[in-house]
């Protein structure tokens, strides 16, 4: 496999921590007769860019599917991060009516709902089907798209460029994380804002985070 980033080869194991199956793919009554899909959880390292990331085995379209589960809103901390962070954002850039918000991977909406109740017009990006509908009972507009270079000049070309563009713990998800970053540049307005949350290698190694290691990309 090369690098997802500079397409170096990857030449050094990071972490191997055996076989796993997909996360967040629960199983069905039905499921526990059937044999369950494990793919090898390997964590390799670029020596050229030093991007850690997933060796790949599993496609995004197969496993962010309609029965996708991962709700964010049943985490009250991260509920409350999400509010203390529309707040604070909302504040520094002094967003209002005028301005457009963007958040890609809007899940169930526990983020822009924030924006919504302070009038500011928002989007939400998310391909899941069951957290978009959960977003939209949330008054959240919700585009049911993968996000990437394509869909952001689409949306670009029809005036819809962002003042402010959140990603929320979503480019660990992106299987090709340059034409996401492109998109990203597609869809800012000049002199806009962008913020992303990410996990950072340095904390997975010093706390030993191996948990937050799974495949879902
Ligand atoms: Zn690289």
């Amino acid at each position: 496999m090369n690098c997802r980033h500079c397409n170096a080869p990857l030449l050094h194991k990071f972490l191997d921590l055996g076989f796993a199956p997909p996360s967040n793919a629960y199983l069905t009554k039905d499921d526990l007769n059937r044999p369950e899909l494990y793919f090898p959880l390997r964590v390799l390292v670029c020596d050229c860019c030093w991007l850690v990331q997933t060796e790949d085995f599993a496609q995004a379209d197969a496993l962010f599917t309609a029965d996708y589960a991962y709700f964010s809103s049943t985490s009250s901390s991260w509920l409350a991060h999400a509010k203390r962070y529309s707040e604070d954002v909302i504040t520094q850039l002094g967003l209002s009516s005028e301005r457009y918000v963007v958040e890609i991977a809007s899940n169930d909406g526990y983020l822009l709902k924030n924006f919504v109740a302070a009038g500011i017009p928002c989007l939400g990006i998310e391909p899941t089907t069951k957290t978009a509908d959960a977003a939209e009972r949330l008054g959240v507009p919700v585009l049911r798209e993968f996000f990437g270079e394509a869909l952001a000049t689409k949306l670009s070309d029809k005036g819809k460029k962002a003042d402010l563009i959140v990603g929320n713990n979503v480019y660990a998800h992106v299987p090709d994380i340059n034409d996401f970053t492109k998109g990203l540049k597609a869809l800012l307005k000049p002199g806009g804002t962008i913020t992303l949350e990410f996990p950072h290698v340095m904390r997975l190694i010093e706390e030993v985070q191996f948990d937050t290691v799974y495949h879902e990309c």
